[in-house]
């Protein structure tokens, strides 16, 4: 490319900083804007584990890889499953020296790659309200501040109800029927010793084979976090006289719910549901169809969530926004035009996204299913990290060839 063009970047999660930060690290300008008031405006939710083949790829094309391991967590690769009578199923402890999957907090995660973009570059408190098409085939980008801007590339990195998606596909996320509550247990070996010490230093995933679960896990600086899960309608909050969960009172009426949900559970799984720091929120599991696909449209794209938001279920989904995010950047750096660029990413992200999201949707409903707890087949973690590192091995040497 001779000249640059003008790169708007909407979404500044793990995705679409990456991206911007391998752009900037190849001279390529961009302005990236999000709807947050800074990189630690919001509690973003539990831990993450980066992939040796994707996430962890991603993070050494961007130069991030001393970055993240020291803030990596890899005894959080710990896994115990358990029934709902609190009978231990399965445990996984990783080998030392295993870094095939890695835990990291996604605030730290955030926070580490924005600290590698330039500041200038980030324009917080821009909420996309809508995108539009002018005659010359370029964007005009609307922010609820009132401000707008012009682009010749759009790149849409805003998750899940991407206002840049409509530019290219008519898709919609829509809800799998599992919700889950995002809770926290602060201090919690001190203050939750027995939560503390049933989760140790990974995860613990609890079933009942009724639909309903309890996956906990280990997060840095004492913090146990935990999603309260169940197979329910859209609306049950509504539905069990709760219109709003952060209105006062509304805690009380949860638990309270929760308590009947989960009543045939064995006692010392109880404190989960009840005694959780700073409340429950709401997270619902939405995804795109398995198969969701846009045809090509010049001058935009998507990447990350917005592209192919699937069940966390697998742990693909910031895996492979990082991913999205470092092969944009080099194809814009490497191809001679924006669209040879757009159609090499397009083609590569399509391939990898599709043959993940069905697997990961597909766990979520067994794992939410009618299957008794122990006949609940779980992958099995150490050879789910020799597959992360023979393809990290190959993803290499495709690169290096
Ligand atoms: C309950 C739950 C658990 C999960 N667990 C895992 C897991 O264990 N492992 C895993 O890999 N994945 C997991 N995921 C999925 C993971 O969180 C996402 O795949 C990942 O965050 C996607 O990154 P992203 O950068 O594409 O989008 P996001 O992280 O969603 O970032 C989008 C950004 O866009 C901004 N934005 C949104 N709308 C606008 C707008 N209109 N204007 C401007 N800015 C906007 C947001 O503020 C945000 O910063 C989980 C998801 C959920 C819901």
């Amino acid at each position: 490319m001779t000249t640059h063009p003008r790169i708007a970047l909407i979404g500044a999660g793990p995705g679409g900083l990456l991206c911007a930060r391998v752009l900037q690290q190849h001279g390529i300008p961009v302005t990236v804007y999000d709807a947050d008031a800074s990189a630690d405006a919001r509690d973003l939710g539990g831990t993450l584990d980066l992939h040796a083949d994707t996430g962890q790829i991603a993070l050494e094309i961007a130069g991030l890889s001393d970055a993240f391991h020291a803030l990596a967590r890899p005894e959080g690769q710990a896994k115990t499953a358990m029934d709902h009578h609190a009978t231990v199923l399965h445990h996984f402890a990783p080998d030392d020296g295993d870094t095939a999957a890695p835990e990291i907090d996604r605030g730290q995660l955030r926070r580490m790659i924005a600290d590698h973009v330039d500041p200038a570059t980030l324009r917080w408190g821009h909420k996309l309200t809508h995108a539009e098409t002018l005659p010359d085939g370029t964007h005009r980008l609307h922010f609820a501040n009132g401000t707008h801007t012009d682009a010749d590339l759009v790149i849409g990195a805003d998750g899940t109800w991407s206002r840049v998606r409509p530019l290219v596909s008519p898709a919609t996320a829509a809800y799998t029927g599992v919700c889950f509550l995002d809770v926290r247990y602060d201090d919690a070996d001190v203050r939750h010793p027995a939560i503390a010490q049933l989760v140790g230093d990974g995860h613990l995933f609890v079933r009942d084979g009724q639909g309903n679960a309890v996956i906990a896990q280990r997060n840095s600086n004492g913090v146990v976090r935990a999603y309260l899960a169940m197979r329910a309608p859209a609306d049950w909050p509504e539905r069990a006289g709760i219109a709003d969960l952060s209105a006062p009172g509304a805690e009380d009426a949860v638990r309270a719910h929760l308590l009947g949900v989960f009543a045939h559970w064995d006692a010392s799984l109880l404190p989960f549901l009840t005694d959780v720091d700073g409340g429950y929120r709401l997270r619902p599991i939405h995804v795109l169809p398995d198969t969701h696909t846009w045809p090509h449209t010049p001058g935009v794209t998507l990447l990350g969530d917005a592209a192919h938001v699937m069940s966390p279920f697998g742990g693909h989904g910031v895996n492979l926004a990082l991913l999205d995010g470092a092969e944009l950047a080099e194809a814009l750096a490497g191809e001679p035009t924006v669209d040879a660029a757009i159609r090499r990413y397009e083609q590569s992200l399509r391939e990898r996204a599709g043959a993940l999201a069905p697997g990961a949707n597909e766990a979520l409903q067994h794992f939410f299913g009618d299957t008794a707890p122990g006949l609940h087949r779980a992958p099995d973690p150490a050879e789910e990290h020799r597959g992360y590192q023979e393809r990290a091995a190959a993803y290499r040497a495709r690169r290096s060839a």
